[in-house]
């Protein structure tokens, strides 16, 4: 939980187990996979499924996230929860809506300053 709530880089399964490890070196993976499981069912973290790759955020909070076509990096976005699109959706469909989830994807600031190096 403490390796989660210190990084804003929403990491997978495997880079938590390396740098949970540099603490409590005889900790197994699925010691750690057993736990991240049970944050989640708590409700401390959330769990974000992105493309191929299982991320973990220690902001249960909802939130937008960015993600970088290049460097697959995740970012999240200072932008307000738009409960308009919950409220046009459950009065469309009858639906129970919780939340929505919002990724926007594209180049982050590193990548187009390299890709513009490159270009030039
Ligand atoms: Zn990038
Ligand atoms: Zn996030």
């Amino acid at each position: 939980m403490n390796v989660l709530k210190g990084t804003k880089s929403h990491p997978t399964a495997d880079w938590i187990y390396e740098q949970v490890r540099k603490e409590i070196p005889n900790i197994s993976l699925g010691t750690v996979y057993r736990n991240l499981k049970l944050m989640k069912e708590e409700g401390g973290i959330l769990n974000l499924e992105m493309g191929s790759l299982n991320r973990f955020d220690g902001n249960s909070q909802n939130h937008y996230h960015f993600m970088c076509e290049q460097c697959g990096r995740v970012f999240d976005i200072d932008e307000p929860i738009d409960a308009e699109i919950d409220e046009r959706v459950a009065h469309k469909t009858s639906f129970l809506v919780r939340y929505h989830r919002l990724e926007f994807h594209g180049l982050c600031l590193d990548c187009q300053t390299n890709s513009v190096a490159k270009e030039v």
